[in-house]
């Protein structure tokens, strides 16, 4: 189904829980935080039900993210409920990896087709700093049971942000150079009530780019400048794998947008940096029908704003990254 602005929608996110094992600078506090009772989080049923009113009005691409999707127990059920659903073509999920080795074969198997993994850093101490709570040991293991179980091709996620991992952008990419990934950087996003992090450590993907370029060579652009997802993506001479720059703040993507988000809690967002939601775990939960559940999403499709305003000093208040699904 398109939008307004003529913008075929057909990618849902799905925030599985809004808990998390590590505690990155710049996504959440070490302590004081609350989260969603369980009871609130939107079970694997519910969650199937959601995903065969989406089907409808045109989804076909999901991804599980969170806070940390593997945290859930039953995340092996979920997946394999969701592929369940005729017209879903793919089923990728966010996370940290730290689980996948004992779980990374059972998710394959119940239809997952590829995971995006989030590290900093490749340096121990570097890492500690960022991802607070993270170890490079578990990543790499994560990286590795998910290349073994075919989960592929993999995707490494990294947040550069001033002061902490500078040093990690020219690391990162260049395990591009001998390993058939992307490596992709996402800017800094504010949220919530911005932390001092998010507004004074932002990195432009024009800077890291000329970081990595300094260290190891141009960059040439594939896809003509396409993006893929949301990234644009480059090739390093003679290079197995790629580098990705996602730049939601310095170059947004808003007019090719094709994605929603279901939080943990049932609540849909149209834009992620944009406060709008729609509560779908009230209609599930008071016995609402398929058919109202697809009008809910095509009522979500026709409501999903131009993009977000950012540039003009507006954030959504509402919600960190974490509680919406990154
Ligand atoms: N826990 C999983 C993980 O870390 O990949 C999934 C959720 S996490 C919120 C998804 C991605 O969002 C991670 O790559 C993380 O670095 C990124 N992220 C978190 N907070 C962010 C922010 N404020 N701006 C930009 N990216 C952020
Ligand atoms: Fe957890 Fe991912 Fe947020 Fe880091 S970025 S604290 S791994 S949810």
């Amino acid at each position: 189904m398109k939008d307004r602005f003529g913008r075929e929608i057909n990618y849902l996110r799905i925030s599985l829980t809004d808990r998390c094992n590590l505690r990155c600078v710049y996504c959440m506090p070490m302590h004081g935080l609350t989260f969603v009772p369980n009871d609130e989080l939107l079970s694997a049923a519910e969650i199937e039900t959601v995903v065969r009113a989406a089907v409808e009005v045109g989804f076909r691409k999901v991804r599980l993210t969170g806070g940390e999707p593997t945290l859930r127990t039953d995340i092996v059920e979920i997946v394999e409920r969701i592929a369940g659903v005729n017209g879903i073509e793919q089923i990728a999920m966010t996370t940290n990896g730290y689980r996948l080795p004992y779980i990374a074969h059972d998710l394959k198997k119940a239809g997952l087709t590829r995971v995006n993994i989030h590290v900093d850093s490749l340096n121990k101490e570097t890492l500690g700093k960022i991802m607070r709570l993270g170890s490079l040991d578990k990543a790499w293991a994560g990286i590795e049971a998910a290349e073994a179980a075919g989960l592929t091709p993999i995707k490494l996620n990294a947040v550069i942000t001033r002061g902490y991992n500078d040093d990690a952008a020219a690391e990162l990419a260049e395990l591009s150079l001998r390993r058939p990934w992307q490596i992709r950087f996402i800017e800094l996003m504010p949220f919530g009530g911005p932390t001092e992090i998010q507004l004074h450590h932002y990195v432009s993907s024009d800077e890291v780019k000329s970081w990595i370029e300094q260290k190891l060579g141009p960059l040439f652009p594939i896809n003509n400048g396409h993006l893929d997802g949301e990234a644009r993506v480059y090739r390093l001479a003679g290079a197995e794998g790629t580098v990705g720059f996602i730049s939601p703040v310095s170059n947004p993507y808003c007019d090719d947008c094709n994605r929603m988000r279901l939080t943990a809690d049932g609540r849909l967002r149209m834009c992620l940096l944009v406060e709008g939601e729609i509560n779908f775990q009230k209609t599930l939960r008071n016995g609402g029908s398929h058919t109202e559940l697809v009008s809910l999403f095509e009522k979500a499709v026709l409501a999903k704003p131009v993009g977000h305003q950012l540039k003009n000093g507006q954030f959504a208040e509402n919600r960190t990254m974490s509680q919406i699904g990154g």
